[in-house]
């Protein structure tokens, strides 16, 4: 019988997913476990990549099986397809074995021609008939014969405006529609290459033969490369018959989420439209109704409805989104999938199940997408203030929510000057028309981004997202101006300079500062962390240089810092000016007399990061960028300088000059600097110690780890350490503290990866810093890389940003590499990790995998990380 093609909705198994499709699989269940949902059959995706394989033509015995199989349909409605005394009508559908929404096509009432509306129209109602077959004609001729839908659209709207008053679809009489399929099939005849075809047999044939070329249509490739779905999977096509939802006012075709996908309040969530059918809820084209109409309109249905929502979830254990259509009063199901669902619902749903008892905390925990969490964690505007704003008409524009979180900043049109602006300290937000590459610099020294034009997938939106700022584009009310300086909306005229705020959360964009609030971990969502943590047993720790980001890092639920950076406490206030006072120093004293200006300061700081982690370990990294950041950036501020340090001009240019490096990546910086200048690391080692014996004398229980960054041999370490201990010894000696503290280094230069057993004879602790390691181990900038880098993942040379996502495959091998011969020489070396990818979730299951002792990650991401470290757990004894 050669082979097989299509399964029948009995025979289909939810096992056969790749081969039915979701769409397809989930339609057979519903079948099985006798949820009513109309016959039909699924021809696999096996059939879809052998019609690709024969240079599109349907494979050998697809339609013979097809045959058989609407014979079947028919046996068992008691309906013929194409006989006009009992029309058998189809629907027929697509779906590949991931959701692709949107994606490709679906016709409807299959089995209609000339003959068959005029028996239905007979038999059973003449409006409803004609209604079904211009739908027919509409889906058939756009879909199938590739007639611009325009072209349909055009005539509906035309007799909608007939009359006094414009009319909905539902207005128009049973003539009139007759009418319609007249001039429809009229559009068809004149722009496509063949007439409409009567014979259903051959509107199945071309129907199924679409769903197939739809896989390959522009859209349906576009949004695979997008989500890096292979092209290979294939569609299934689902035939089934048609139930209607538009056979009079006791019909109706609707959506139902069996929870608020938003908030996960358990109530039927969800709309509906009478008197109509298939997309019309989701098209728009009349505003459907709240579900809660639907229990006074038809209140068994609505019953039977609630009564399948709970059977669903109960046994798929997930809310559910249900696509449904009443006949005549009777319910019928569609389809049934998990339903998406924002960070907020997502959690409070895998809450209310365990205390359902749906789920266990296990399936709770692996519910939760981590990225999903980053949504509950970034700052929003204060409802009240966004409620007088809107009231003081301080709403300029709204535009699409292209990266959530609110930021107020000074409007800047120029990315060149939103850095100089930063660097001063400066909060900006960066405006233009739509952004692009070069004005990547700019995006990264803005809050946030907006943007006039482009749509969610512009690079603004693209760029935002990923750096984790807010963003709203395409504000098409603004009118930017970047040459003139200004921009405008609605007569309101913001020049550069004044302040906004921007909330990429709902698109919103207001004139001046609106206040902002800090996210909780309270209520449903701590309880759900908690219950990650049971599982997890990386730790997480956070980056912070301030205590504000410790303090967060604490309530988001860090067991310690990191990385502490201590370049940035350089460049506050005064202290720029002792620091530069320090780099032109000519001799070890006058550099000594420097930084003991800094170091009571230094010393605070950390002060205050020891009271914050209490009990927690700290790690805090010596001086590590090159010292020409820390320079006059520009004549004014190297004129400033001179006057308060004392020093000509002249002097102090030359000496500028003189530190200008072709290289500063790879130049003098991180332990290189303390080598050269001993009394950096030493002023930065007794600032540590002693602000940690002061704090132990307090009671506070303090675990300093110092870190000795850009380490590429045991002898840099051993030689920076020796300085770090001596200092330890004394400050220990002179205090009477004795204080618990490691000595460890960054592993970020892949040599020391490679003789990492030599670097832990030194070091207690490795910290692997994944940013500069992926920037060494690939010989690419990170800044200069988003020049080639977009390109790269476009034609896939790349599978993935590495500054994003850990790049498992070379820079993994050197963190595996480095951990295990580090550890060969001591087994009880503590390792993290402490890039960016800390706080992604799948670098943070391979630094699982890989047996680090933590992750270190931005303190918003902390969340994030612990709940990808508990997944890793789960995962793990899953066997997946
Ligand atoms: P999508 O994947 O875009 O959701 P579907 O195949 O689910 O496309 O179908 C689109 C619409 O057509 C849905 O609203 C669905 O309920 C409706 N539909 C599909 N098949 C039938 C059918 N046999 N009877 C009635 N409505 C149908
Ligand atoms: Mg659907
Ligand atoms: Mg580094």
């Amino acid at each position: 019988m050669g082979r097989r093609w299509l399964y029948r909705f009995e025979e289909g198994a939810a096992e056969l997913l790749h081969l039915l499709g979701s769409k397809g699989a989930g339609i057979a269940e519903l079948t099985q476990i006798g949820i009513p949902t109309p016959p039909g059959f699924v021809i696999t995706t096996d059939a879809c990549n052998a019609y690709y394989a024969a240079g599109r033509h349907l494979p050998e015995g697809l339609w013979e099986q097809v045959l058989e199989a609407v014979r079947g349909i028919e046996g068992r409605l008691g309906k013929r397809f194409g006989d006009p005394n009992r029309p058998l009508l189809l629907s027929v559908r697509s779906g590949a074995a991931v959701s692709m929404p949107g994606m490709m096509d679906t016709v409807l009432n299959l089995g209609l021609n000339d003959h068959v509306a005029a028996g239905i129209a007979h038999s059973l109602d003449p409006r409803f008939a004609y209604d079904a077959y211009r739908r027919l004609l509409q889906m058939f001729g756009r879909i199938v014969m590739k007639v611009p839908g325009e072209a349909f659209e055009e005539v509906l709207e035309a007799y909608k405006r007939r009359g006094p008053v414009l009319r909905q679809d539902t207005d128009l009489e049973a003539e009139e529609l007759q009418e319609i399929c007249e001039r429809f099939k009229a559009i068809i005849r004149a722009r496509a290459a063949q007439p409409f075809p009567q014979d259903p047999y051959e509107q199945l044939r071309q129907a199924i033969t679409a769903v197939f070329d739809s896989w390959m249509g522009k859209r349906a490739v576009d949004y695979r490369r997008i989500h890096r779905i292979p092209d290979t999977l294939g569609t299934a096509v689902t035939v089934q018959a048609m139930v209607f939802g538009n056979l009079g006012p006791d019909s109706a075709t609707g959506v139902a989420f069996t929870r608020n996908p938003a908030t996960g309040e358990k109530r039927l969530y969800g709309e509906y439209l009478t008197q109509a059918q298939g997309e019309d809820v989701v098209a728009g084209i009349r505003t459907p109704k709240p579900l809660e109409h639907l229990q006074e309109e038809m209140p068994e249905a609505y019953a039977e409805l609630v009564r399948i929502a709970e059977r669903l979830e109960r046994h798929y254990r997930d809310m559910q989104d249900i696509e449904f259509t009443i006949e005549r009063g009777r319910l019928w199901v569609l389809q049934t999938r998990s339903g998406k669902r924002t960070g907020a619902g997502a959690i409070r749903i895998a809450v209310d199940m365990v205390q359902e008892g749906l789920i266990d905390r296990r399936a709770a925990v692996m519910r939760v997408e981590p990225e999903l969490v980053a949504q509950l964690l970034h700052p929003t505007l204060d409802e009240a203030h966004r409620a007088r704003a809107r009231e003081e008409g301080r709403l300029l524009a709204r535009g699409l929510p292209a990266s959530p979180g609110a930021a107020s900043g000074r409007v800047v049109f120029d990315p060149d000057e939103a850095e100089r602006l930063s660097a001063q300290g400066e909060r900006v937000i960066l405006v233009r028309p739509e952004t692009a590459p070069e004005d990547f610099h700019g995006m990264v020294a803005a809050r946030a981004i907006l943007t006039s034009r482009g749509g969610m997938t512009s690079h603004a939106a693209v760029v935002a997202r990923g750096m984790g700022k807010p963003c709203v584009v395409g504000a098409e009310a603004i009118t930017v101006d970047p040459t003139a300086q200004e921009m405008s909306a609605g007569g309101v005229r913001v020049r550069a300079g004044e302040w906004i705020t921007v909330d990429g959360s709902t698109g919103e964009v207001y004139l001046g500062v609106l206040p902002t609030r800090d996210p909780e971990l309270a209520g449903e969502f701590a309880t759900f962390m908690g219950w990650a943590d049971e599982f997890r047993r990386m730790g997480v720790r956070a980056n912070a240089d301030t205590p504000q980001d410790a303090q967060r890092a604490r309530a988001f639920g860090a067991e310690g810092i990191g990385l502490c950076r201590t370049e940035h406490m350089f460049f506050t206030g005064d202290r720029i000016y002792a620091m530069r006072e320090m780099i032109v120093a000519t001799t070890p004293e006058e550099r000594r007399a420097a930084l003991a200006r800094i170091e009571p300061l230094q010393r605070q700081d950390f002060v205050e990061l020891f009271r914050i982690m209490d009990g927690f370990p700290v790690v805090i990294r010596t001086l590590d960028p090159p010292l020409h950041e820390f320079l006059p950036p520009d004549e004014d501020a190297l004129r400033e300088t001179a006057q308060r340090i004392g020093v000509s001009v002249e002097v102090l240019r030359g000496k500028v000059a003189a530190l200008r490096e072709a290289n500063p990546m790879m130049g003098l910086r991180g332990c290189r600097l303390g080598i050269l200048y001993p009394e950096i690391t030493e002023m930065q080692a007794r600032a540590i110690f002693e602000a940690a014996a002061a704090c132990q004398a307090e009671g506070v229980r303090v675990e300093p780890e110092v870190m000795i960054p850009l380490v590429s041999g045991l002898n840099e370490l051993r030689q920076q350490a020796e300085i770090v201990r001596q200092v330890a010894e004394e400050v220990q000696a002179r205090t009477g503290q004795r204080i618990h503290y490691r000595i460890g280094t960054m592993v970020e230069v892949p040599r020391a990866a490679l003789v990492a057993d030599r670097i832990a004879e030194v070091a207690e602790f490795f910290s692997f810093g994944t940013n500069d390691l992926t920037q060494f181990t690939f010989g690419m900038s990170r800044d200069d890389a988003v020049r080639f880098l977009p390109r790269y993942l476009d034609q896939r040379i790349l599978q993935e940003d590495p500054f994003q996502m850990l790049d498992r495959e070379g820079v993994g091998q050197l963190v595996r590499m480095g951990t295990e011969r580090g550890r060969l020489s001591r087994p009880e070396l503590v390792v993290g990790i402490c890039g960016e990818h800390g706080g992604e979730p799948a670098s943070v299951k391979f630094c699982h995998r890989t047996g680090l002792d933590y992750v270190s990650c931005s303190p918003y991401r902390v969340p994030v990380a612990r709940l990808a470290a508990a997944q890793a757990v789960l995962e793990e004894s899953s066997g997946g």
